[in-house]
C-alpha cells in the first residue's frame, strides 16, 4: 500500500471494467464510466476542470483522489522517410517508441512493453542494455497518447491503424499489464483500435501463449532459426523453452482461430543456408503460418551482418515457391536506430536536431 498522502490513482491504467466499478463505488450511474473515457481518449483531456458535462460534485471527489498523468518524451527524431521514434522518460529509466507510416494516411505504432529487457538476444540493442522492470498499463498507453499527438501535430490528418508490442522487453514477461494495456487501447469508447490489428510478438515464453490465444489477439513469433543449438546461441531463452515446446504451443493457439507469424531476422552465414530455407519450409507447412524476413539491421559491437539483397530475395522466392506466404520488412527508420532490434533507451546526439 503507497502511504504517500499525495499519492492519486492515474486514470490512464484504468481499463473500462475499471471505470465501472470506479462508478459503482461513488454510487453513480454506470454510462459515466463510457464519458469519463470519451473525454481521456477521445478529447483528450487531462484536466478535470476540462469535464463539464459530468456531475460536478463526483468530478471533484473523483479529483481528490486520481490524475490523468502521462509520461514525458524528452528527445524526438524523424527520419527522412517519416518514421518517428520517441525517447521518453518512464518511472524507472528511458524507454523508445516508434512510429511508422504504413500507407498514405496511416501508421503503424511499435510501443516497448518493459524497461529495457532481460533476454539478451545477441542481435538486439536492448538486451545488451539491461533490464529495469516493467512498464504499467499507463506507461504502454503514453507511448499510444504520445505518437498519435506528435503525428496529428506533423502530419494532421494521418491515422494509427495498427499497433505492434515489438519495441524494448518481452510482452509475455509482463502479461498482465500488456492485456490490461490492450483492453483499453481496443475499447471502442476510448483509443477504439481493432484488436486484429494489434500484434504481440514474443521470443517463445511457451506458457504465457495460452492466455494471448484465450484473447484472440494475433501474435508474432521471434523464430529466427530452425535449429535449437543456433536459437540458444542468439536467443538464450531457447534452453528454457527450446523449439519442440513452442511449436506446440503455437499449433494450439493456431487450433483457436488465432493469425500467427514467423518473423525470421536473417543474418549472413548463421541462419541463411538453403539448409535453413527447407527446414524452415517443413516447419510452416506444419504450422500453417505466414513469414516475416527482417535483413539484420546493423547494432553497435557486433560481429552479424545482413546477406545481401540478391540472398534475400532468393530466400523469399525459395519460400513463395513453395505456396508459404512471405515477405521481407523494410527497413525503417534506420538512420535514427529505429528500426528492429536498434532500440536501446539511449539517447544518441549523433542524431540530434539541435
Ligand atoms: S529481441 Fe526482444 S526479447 Fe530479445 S532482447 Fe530484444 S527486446 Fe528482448
Amino acid at each position: 500500500m503507497n502511504t504517500n498522502k499525495n499519492w492519486k490513482i492515474n486514470l490512464l491504467n484504468f481499463t473500462n471494467e475499471s471505470f465501472i466499478n470506479l462508478t459503482k463505488i461513488f454510487k453513480e450511474k454506470k454510462f459515466i464510466s463510457k464519458q469519463l473515457n470519451t473525454y481521456i481518449y477521445k478529447k483528450d483531456i487531462t484536466n478535470f476542470e476540462k469535464i463539464d458535462n459530468i456531475k460536478k460534485k463526483f468530478i471533484e471527489n473523483l479529483k481528490k483522489i486520481s490524475e490523468i498523468r502521462k509520461l514525458k518524451i524528452i528527445k524526438e527524431y524523424i527520419d527522412l522517410d517519416n518514421t518517428i521514434k520517441l525517447v521518453i522518460k518512464t518511472e524507472k529509466n528511458i524507454i523508445e517508441t516508434v512510429a511508422i507510416p504504413n500507407s498514405k494516411n496511416h501508421f503503424t505504432i511499435c510501443i516497448s512493453s518493459q524497461n529495457g529487457c532481460a533476454l539478451n538476444c545477441a542481435f538486439c540493442s536492448t538486451g545488451k542494455n539491461g533490464f529495469y522492470g516493467n512498464l504499467k498499463p499507463y506507461e504502454m498507453i503514453s507511448q499510444i497518447i504520445m505518437a498519435k499527438e506528435k503525428i496529428k501535430n506533423i502530419f494532421e490528418k494521418k491515422k494509427i491503424t495498427n499497433v505492434v508490442l515489438m519495441g524494448m522487453g518481452e510482452p509475455l514477461l509482463n502479461l498482465d499489464n500488456v492485456l490490461a494495456f490492450i483492453s483499453i487501447l481496443s475499447n471502442e469508447n476510448a483509443l477504439d483500435i481493432n484488436k486484429k490489428k494489434i500484434t504481440i510478438s514474443t521470443s517463445g515464453i511457451t506458457n504465457k501463449i495460452k492466455k494471448i490465444s484465450e484473447n484472440n489477439i494475433p501474435l508474432a513469433l521471434s523464430l529466427h532459426s530452425t535449429d535449437n543449438t543456433i536459437r540458444s546461441k542468439i536467443m538464450p531463452i531457447n534452453k528454457k523453452y527450446p523449439l519442440k515446446s513452442i511449436l506446440n504451443e503455437c499449433k494450439k493457439y493456431l487450433s483457436n482461430s488465432n493469425t500467427l507469424t514467423i518473423e525470421y531476422i536473417l543474418i549472413k552465414d548463421l541462419n541463411d543456408s538453403d539448409k535453413d530455407i527447407n527446414n524452415l519450409i517443413d516447419l510452416t507447412k506444419k504450422l500453417k503460418c505466414k513469414i516475416c524476413l527482417i535483413p539484420f539491421n546493423t547494432i553497435p559491437n557486433s560481429p552479424f551482418k545482413s546477406p545481401n539483397l540478391e540472398k534475400i530475395i532468393a530466400f523469399q522466392n525459395k519460400l513463395k515457391n513453395n505456396k508459404i506466404i512471405v515477405n521481407i520488412r523494410k527497413r525503417r527508420g534506420e538512420n535514427i536506430n529505429a528500426a528492429c532490434g536498434q532500440l536501446s533507451g539511449k539517447i544518441n546526439n549523433k542524431y540530434d536536431k539541435n
